[in-house]
Formats: C-alpha cells, structure tokens, sequence
C-alpha cells in the first residue's frame, strides 16, 4: 500500500446528503481513511477549486435519473478542467440502473450494488493503483443484512435518517427502489443507532427512510408486523426523542397497508399531524398496468382512516404515464377531486420520468391534453393540488433529450465484478 495522502473528493448535493455518511462509514471501518484527505464539496466555488487543487484523487458522485441535467453539465466542466490522474466514480440509483449512461455522461468508473458490499474494495484498489485504466463498471452483490449499514462517519458527521428498510416488495414498473427485495435493519440495530444520535445530542428529532412505513419488519408484503411498528417508535419516544416522524417522507405509506391500529402508532408517538399516501393514479386499469398492487378505493379509505385519527392525507399522483388515455385520465381528477374535497388531502402531482432501470425507462411520457391543463390549473388555484407536475413536465423533456443524446455517444468499458 502507498504512503502518499490522495485527495477524496465527495460531492455532496441536496439531494445525497443522506448517502454520503453511509458510503464515508465503508472507507472507515476498512481503515482507509488515513490513506486520504477527504474534501466535502457543497458549491460549485468548492468543486473549482477541488478540481483546480487536486493533480490525483477520487472524486465521487452519487445521483438518481431527476439530477441527470445538473450532473451532465458539471461531468462535462469537470473533464475540461481536471488532471487527468483524478479520477471521477459515480453511484447511486441512476447508476445502478443504467451504468452505462454514467460512463457515456463522463464519468470514469460507474459502481453498482451495495456501497457496503464492495466500495471498500474499490478504494482499496485504487490506493494499490490497480483499477482499470480504461472506463469500468464495477458491479457487486446487494445487501444481504442492512445491519451492516450506518450512516456513521467521523468525516461528514450529519446525523441523517435511518435507513430501517432497503429494497421493497412491490414491484412497480415506474419505480427505482422496486429493483430490490426488502432487508429490514433490526431493532437492535436501531437502539445502537439511537444511541450514537444520543451520544451526539442529535435524538432530539428522528425520522426514518422506508419505502412503505407499514411494511417496516414484515415478513412479507401481507404480513404486517404492527408488534415491531410500535416497538421502533415507542423505543425512540420513551428514550428522549421530542420530535419523532413517521409515515412522511422519507418514510411513505402504502395505501393497501392502512389500518386503524397502524396508524393510531402515529398518532400515539409522532410528531406529524400529516401523512403520505402513495396514490400514483385514480384509474384502476392503469394502476394494475403499472402494477401498484392496490386500487383506487383503497386510495380513498386510507385518506378516510387518516382523517379519523386527525392527520391530514398528503397524496401523491402521477400524470403522463406512457400508457394513460383519456379515460385514464378523467377519474384520477376525479379521485382528486374527491380527496381534497371529502377529506381535505392535499394532493402533490407529479408528471412521469423515465428512470434507469425501471420497466418504463424507454418508454416515453404521454403529453397531457388542454382540457387535463386546464383543469390542474383550476385544481391549483383552488387549492386542491400542487403545479409541480410543469416542473416535472419541463424535467421529463430534459430527461428525454439527455436519453437521445447519450444514445447516440459510444463508450468502451472494462467489467469488473467486486467481491463482497
Ligand atoms: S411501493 Fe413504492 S417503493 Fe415500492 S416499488 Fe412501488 S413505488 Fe417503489
């Protein structure tokens, strides 16, 4: 191994804040930290000097499909201005699904799988100068046991969510996380979490990342562990937390998973008097084609069961999906309609992007017709939905020409399989 410090660059942006601490934890439960001069880049001034300052090193990225216009641009600036002995390595969800587009937008090495699972092997490799010379995707296993995760570092000490499950039953066409089976972390692992929050003074507010709060410790989709539920918010509750969130991001909830007992626990031990619906569509033929795995009259009696325990339903709903018609169409603005004016939910409308790896990635989004804009528009005004669905739109369009442009370059790339 060299004795030389390397530069470690992380390229922290809003949207991996989360990540990075978990990644930083693999480099130092392996011991190689003291092998480099980790840099936390949060600005484009930081990046620029980074770049301007760094003759070798590492520099890691970490982004899903959403961020591909911003990441595209700054790969592009990077590689008109670094030394070519810094080497620039992305991960995350985007890459995972679809390396290869990582290495076509610039980027040198593309890392998939579980960070814990091979990135210390990596680093490893690169401190002994043996990773490839030419572009690489690295590819290793999942998670087998998310206890072996934390988001743990001395070098980036945020305290962020916990993650208690990765991966997810369900399997939705449109969605990232559905490449993954659900891992649960354990209680135990929890309580140690917690205390590490403590022991910084940071427990005072706690929330949780899992694709499907209800599902947290299931042993399948259909059944639901309520026991490990409330053992995990009463834990935090009891043990000093003052401000403890669940069932709103990170931590949404299915509607099929809804009861009064589940959510009575959020009432009993959180702080949020709102909670986050995974709607998507009001028509049942397309939530079946997308395969959601509910229907919309469970849309509706979640959004019932949380009004009689006092929360507000935050519904989320996508328009655009490659194969919604009109029909399609005509009863989600119905069942909008209806939530917001039965039960008063506030319904956040998304439009449809095509993200790596997903069933839908190369499908394209349907345009929406006048008549559909206009009556957002009025949804909007009245109050009964959010416009994010036009930043959205614009997104998806950028997405799609980032997806043509990048089906046209060419790259060649070395394989690399990690062991685990
Ligand atoms: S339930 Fe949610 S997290 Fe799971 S696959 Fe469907 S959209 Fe993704």
């Amino acid at each position: 191994m060299q004795s030389r410090v390397e530069n470690l660059g992380i390229r922290i942006q809003s949207f991996n804040r989360l990540t990075f601490p978990v990644v930083l934890n693999q480099v130092e439960t392996t011991r190689l930290d003291k092998y480099f001069r980790v840099k936390i880049i949060e600005s484009p001034q930081q990046l620029k000097k980074f770049i301007k300052e760094s003759e070798r090193g590492l520099l890691l990225y970490s982004f899903m499909t959403p961020q591909l216009p911003q990441i595209l641009k700054e790969i592009s600036w990077i590689n008109h201005h670094r030394k070519p002995s810094l080497k620039t390595l992305a991960g995350g969800p985007h890459t995972g699904g679809d390396p290869e587009s990582s290495l076509k937008l610039g980027f040198d090495y593309a890392f998939c799988g579980a960070a814990e699972m091979g990135f210390g092997s990596v680093v490893q490799n690169y401190l002994e100068g043996k990773l490839p010379k030419v572009p690489a995707i690295f590819r290793t296993a999942e998670i087998d046991q998310l206890d072996r995760s934390l988001p743990i570092s001395h070098l980036l000490p945020i305290s962020p969510p916990l993650e208690i499950t990765r991966g997810c039953y369900w399997n939705c066409k449109f969605c990232q996380t559905s490449c993954q089976k659900a891992k649960h972390r354990s209680l135990d692992s929890v309580r140690m979490y917690y205390q590490e929050l403590k022991r910084r003074g940071h427990h005072l507010r706690v929330s949780f990342i899992c694709p499907s709060a209800f599902e947290y410790g299931a042993a399948d989709a259909r059944k639901l562990n309520l026991t490990v539920v409330n053992e995990l918010l009463e834990y935090c509750k009891t043990n000093g937390t003052s401000h403890l969130e669940f069932g709103i991001f990170p931590s949404e909830a299915r509607p099929n998973t809804f009861s009064d007992e589940f959510v009575a626990l959020i009432n009993q031990y959180c702080s949020n008097r709102k909670i986050c619906i995974g709607g998507q569509t009001g028509s049942n033929r397309l939530l079946k084609l997308i395969r959601r795995g509910h229907t919309a009259e469970q849309i509706e009696m979640a959004c019932e069961i949380s009004v009689r325990h006092r929360l507000r339903p935050y519904v989320d709903m996508i328009f655009g999906f490659p194969d919604e018609n009109s029909q399609d169409r005509r009863e989600t603005l119905q069942l909008i309609r209806k939530l917001a004016t039965v039960y008063r939910a506030r319904i956040h409308l998304h439009y449809f992007l095509p993200l790596a790896g997903t069933e839908l990635a190369q499908l394209r989004p349907r345009v929406l017709d006048y008549k559909t804009i206009d009556t957002l528009n009025k949804f909007e005004r009245d109050g009964l939905c959010t416009g994010w669905w036009k930043k959205g739109w614009q997104l998806s369009n950028e997405l799609l020409e980032i997806q043509d442009y990048l089906k046209d370059q060419t790259v060649t790339y070395q394989n690399v399989q990690l062991a685990s």
